[in-house]
């Protein structure tokens, strides 16, 4: 086991494991530190005799606790099962929107900088929050702000006078209105930047499949069958056991294009791919070497066992049910089939798989020439 520092040990404990929960619960603690520099701060008035002891006392337990309660839901994952969304991002936000509008009630003449602190709230559930909601919960903090400062001025005029409270209140709803506008354009370029996130991704993928998929067939391409080719040779040498390789060529392919034309060859092509890759084992690779012209890669295959997979392929598309592409048409293939030798390069082992392919033509085709 890893040595753990001191440090990276409280970590863990404090905020749990590295991952989604860790995130999660730091995010918690930044309101209960706020909160607690908050109670610090309350407590300066208190002293100064801005604010009532008791008023102070009871909003900073109501902070203080509620922050706790939320910091272990998640640092206990409890509210993973509680809720859809683990981070109870909404209760998270409507808590503090209920907290400094108590705040501003009972704050006295420095309410005004309770306000400011507002925004915060809003921002906070940026991230997790759908953007359409921002305007919501701007609207509501200033509901809820707006109403305790007609509440105050109507029962306290002489600490809350309704003129100053008008002042508040407007500006509270500029305050709450910009925020809403600067959350709602971070929301679009979020979903803006997600979407582009989403193409590249896409468009890679798609790069990739370009990059090593013939696109007619779907099999592997030249370059991806030589990557394939070297991984597999050098596993080979490493004694993993022979490898074999077989070249495989349409015969008379070029009557099926000049009869029935390009498409029903194209056609032809595919359900050659198919029907051939249906007969492999996972671990085989086949390729379209050329046009009609196929590679197929047989790690862990000595010659002879080769031989046996070969003609098992040539009885498979001898039923091919080619015939769906044209009444009474049949393919049939040749194919050179060779194992590597030691030390021999890939380059090496294809030129003699070409020639025992030409063999297997030149002997009248339909067949399999192993060299
Ligand atoms: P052999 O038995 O000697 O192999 O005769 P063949 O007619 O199969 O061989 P040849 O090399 O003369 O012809 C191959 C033909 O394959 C020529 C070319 O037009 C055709 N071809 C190559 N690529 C494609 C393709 O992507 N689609 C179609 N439909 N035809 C192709
Ligand atoms: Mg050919
Ligand atoms: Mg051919």
């Amino acid at each position: 086991m890893e040595e753990k520092s001191l440090g990276q040990r409280a970590a863990t404990i404090v905020l749990g494991p590295a991952g989604p929960v860790r995130v999660r619960t730091s995010m918690t603690l930044i309101p209960f530190v706020v909160f607690v520099l908050f109670a610090f701060v309350q407590h300066g008035e208190v002293m100064l005799g801005l604010i009532d002891l008791t008023e102070s006392n009871w909003l900073t337990a109501f902070n203080l606790g509620g922050s706790a309660v939320f910091y272990l839901l998640v640092r206990s994952r409890l509210s993973e099962r509680l809720s859809r969304d683990p981070f109870l991002t909404l209760p998270q936000i409507l808590f503090p929107i209920c907290s400094i509008t108590w705040s501003y009630a009972i704050t006295g003449p420095a309410r005004g900088a309770v306000i400011a602190i507002m925004v915060v709230t809003i921002v906070f559930g940026m991230f997790a929050l759908d953007p359409k909601m921002a305007p919501r919960l701007a609207l509501l903090a200033f509901a809820a702000l707006a109403s305790v400062m007609a509440w105050r001025g109507a029962t306290a005029p002489e600490r809350y006078p309704p003129v100053v409270e008008s002042v508040h209140a407007l500006f509270a709803a500029i305050v709450m209105g910009a925020t809403a506008v600067v959350v709602i354009r971070i929301g679009r370029l979020r979903a803006r930047l997600a979407e582009q996130k989403r193409e590249l991704a896409d468009a890679l993928a798609l790069n990739q499949e370009l990059a090593t998929r013939d696109p007619l067939t779907g099999l592997l391409n030249r370059r991806a069958m030589a990557e394939l080719l070297a991984r597999e040779h050098a596993r080979s040498v490493r004694g993993h056991g022979p490898l074999s390789v077989a070249l495989l060529d349409i015969d008379w392919f070029k009557r099926v294009n000049d009869s029935l034309g390009h498409g029903a060859g194209d056609d032809v092509l595919r359900r050659f791919g198919t029907v051939v890759q249906s007969q492999l084992r996972i671990v085989d690779g086949l390729a379209r070497w050329g046009g009609e012209e196929f590679l197929l890669v047989m790690p862990g295959t000595a010659r002879d066992d080769a031989l046996i997979v070969l003609e098992r392929l040539r009885a498979a598309i001898a039923r091919g049910g080619f015939d769906v592409i044209a009444p009474s048409l049949a393919i049939t293939f040749s194919a050179g089939l060779v194992q590597l030798h030691s030390g021999e390069s890939q380059d090496a082992a294809i030129d003699r798989a070409d020639r025992a392919l030409y063999q297997a033509k030149k002997a009248g085709r339909d067949r399999v020439e192993a060299a």
